[in-house]
């Protein structure tokens, strides 16, 4: 990913790059993920993100304050 190091607005410090696993299924972990639209649940209590649209997200942490800011950049089959 090539999102560029944002600045804590509060204390204008680089800060760092992360991102904050979800589980899935299997136990596996994976990216949380943005998705398009309001929650909705399924039948089987999950949510839905059937034919939603869907953006691996990356969390910059700044290391003095611990401000996160996510982002979601517009990059094509960068998943898995
Ligand atoms: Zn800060």
């Amino acid at each position: 990913m090539n999102t560029p190091v944002p600045e804590c607005p509060a204390c204008r410090v680089q800060m760092q790059e992360g991102f904050v696993p979800d589980v899935g299924q299997n136990d596996r972990f994976r990216r949380t993920r943005w998705t398009e639209g309001r929650p909705e649940k399924t039948l089987f209590g999950g949510l839905k993100v059937k034919g939603r649209r869907q953006l691996d997200t990356v969390t910059f942490r700044c290391p003095r304050c611990g401000w996160l800011i996510w982002f979601a950049p517009e990059l094509p089959g960068s998943d898995e």
